[in-house]
């Protein structure tokens, strides 16, 4: 928690995500006076809530990485250790053109840290193993160089294109709802190749990244991460932690102002303005804890060094909740979920999570027979990064949810089992981690932090995913308040 023996300031915080919402924990800890602006009508952003047949949900973030105790830490101070609670076993699977198979429990982005392992050889076929298991004796320098960039252009470089298609293709679309040909690696899997380097091989690497998490890839060898602990999630869902953190602001005397989006920003001799549609803000402080087009959109007039530098939106994600009367699905036929490969015919979902095939306490929620299922829709495909046409309307994406999961299922859903359903659209959330984006994002970075009494937080500078926005937002606010 950041403390500063520096005399207390105003600061003002534009965007009530989770980034926005620790933000203005760790300004208020440290003794300034907090604002926070949140254009929605509802706190914590991309770890929403919607309640469905009568069941609270998440509505985004369902779970957190454990690779790091960013997030747990997170939960101990705001007093919900007790409810951080593991996935129940069984693990994903993966649809393939081939059928559906069990994913691998011990890689990284579904690149394996053993092609040899049962699980692994079964996905890929004997030769496929064989391809990967090259890995181990190519040069370090493969796949090292500058000229690798994308996650596709390494996995093919050292283990082929059989994981690239079967496992690490999947795994990418389902988290980060993109072609692995588009994303940067060293974004979407920070310090990977660095342990490559490091340890001799990639599925060295992934290996201890699995160990030790993703900063400290010399973790020691006897504490192999068990099979399915690599997330956890809250009892009560992951948006519990955003009301937790609400409560502690209020609980602060933080100023808190839902429906109020900031319109523009520009630069005082001794600190910012913030206009927000005609409401003026004046603040020492600012954080910046919106998507990263928008933070960009709002800070170039005033950080002239960033102007014209918005990096790409990310994509389009739609989400279909269904609350199914199924008993059939008491028996977990696909695990906690699957995750579909791109050219799996018949298919349009890009994952399903079988929620209550996942966590105890919502199966508990929802009483017997009675099952959550939640599918993905939405993937920026190809070189052009184009989203391809998909099902769009609310009443589409019901029909393909129902097609979906009757096949990925392999259980035949009808309308009438239907409870409830809730179709939730994420506009650009997902940080688009294009190839060079991390460099991209670390200038803009660099430009706003020189301008003094400024921070840019979130996903997009972050990277996706709440452990990395936990530890890079104090990381910032650690700066910011100390500077
Ligand atoms: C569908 C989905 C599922 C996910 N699942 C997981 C998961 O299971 N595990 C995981 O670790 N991560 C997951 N993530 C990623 C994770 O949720 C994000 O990385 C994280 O929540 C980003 O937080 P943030 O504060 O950077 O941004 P956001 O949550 O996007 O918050 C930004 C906030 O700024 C507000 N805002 C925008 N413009 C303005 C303005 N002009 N003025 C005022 N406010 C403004 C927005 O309304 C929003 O509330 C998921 C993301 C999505 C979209």
């Amino acid at each position: 928690m950041g403390t500063s023996a520096a005399k207390p300031r105003t600061a003002l915080v534009v965007g009530g995500g989770i980034s926005g919402l620790l933000s203005a924990r760790e300004l208020a800890a440290a003794g300034h006076q907090v604002t926070v602006l949140e254009a929605g009508t509802a706190w914590g952003g991309c770890v929403g809530s919607h309640t469905v047949a009568g069941l609270t949900l998440d509505s985004g973030a369902e779970s957190f990485a454990t690779r790091s105790d960013a997030v747990a830490r997170l939960c101990a101070e705001l007093g919900l250790s007790s409810k951080i609670v593991p996935p129940r076993p069984g693990g994903a699977w993966v649809q393939l053109p081939d059928g559906p198979r069990e994913l691998p429990r011990t890689g990284v982005l579904g690149i394996p840290a053993n092609p040899w392992d049962p699980e692994v050889r079964r996905t890929l076929g004997t030769l496929g193993s064989l391809r990967a298991s090259l890995d181990r004796l190519l040069p370090t320098s493969v796949g090292a160089g500058k000229d690798v960039t994308s996650v596709s252009a390494l996995v093919r470089a050292r283990m082929g294109s059989r994981v690239l298609e079967r496992l690490v293709s999947p795994v990418v679309g389902g988290v980060h709802s993109a072609d692995p040909g588009l994303l940067d690696v060293d974004m979407v899997a920070p310090g990977l190749r660095a342990g490559m380097r490091r340890h001799g091989s990639l599925a060295a690497a992934v290996s201890a990244q699995r160990r030790g998490g993703t900063n400290k890839a010399d973790a020691p060898a006897d504490k192999p991460a068990k099979a399915g602990s690599a997330v956890a999630g809250l009892e009560g869902g992951m948006h519990t932690l955003v009301e937790a953190l609400v409560a502690d602001l209020r609980g602060r005397g933080v100023t808190l102002l839902a429906g109020t989006a900031a319109t523009s920003v520009s630069r005082t001799p001794d600190g910012w303005l913030v206009d927000a549609a005609g409401t003026i803000f004046r603040t020492a402080l600012l954080v910046m804890a919106v998507d990263g087009p928008a933070a960009v959109g709002l800070l170039e007039n005033a950080v002239p060094l960033i102007a014209g530098k918005k990096p790409a939106s990310g994509p389009d994600v739609k989400l279909v909740t269904l609350v199914l009367d199924k008993p059939e699905l008491d028996r977990r036929p696909r695990g906690t979920g699957i995750l579909v490969a791109p050219q799996t015919p018949g298919i349009e979902a890009k994952a399903l999570t079988h929620a209550t095939g996942k966590w105890d306490w919502l199966a508990a929620a929802a009483g017997p027979g009675r099952h959550v299922v939640r599918l993905s829709y939405g993937r920026v495909d190809g070189v052009s990064a184009q989203q391809p046409a998909g099902p769009e309307t609310d009443d589409e994406l019901f029909a393909a949810a129902l097609r979906d999961a009757s096949a990925l299922l392999d259980v035949q859903i009808a309308g009438d089992e239907v409870r409830g359903w809730d179709v939730v659209r994420w506009r650009g959330s997902l940080p688009f981690a294009a190839v060079g984006h991390r460099a991209r994002a670390a200038a803009i970075r660099r430009a706003c932090t020189a301008a003094g009494g400024l921070a840019v937080v979130g996903g997009w500078v972050a990277g996706n995913g709440l452990a990395a926005v936990v530890a890079d937002t104090r990381e910032q606010i650690g700066q910011l308040t100390h500077d």
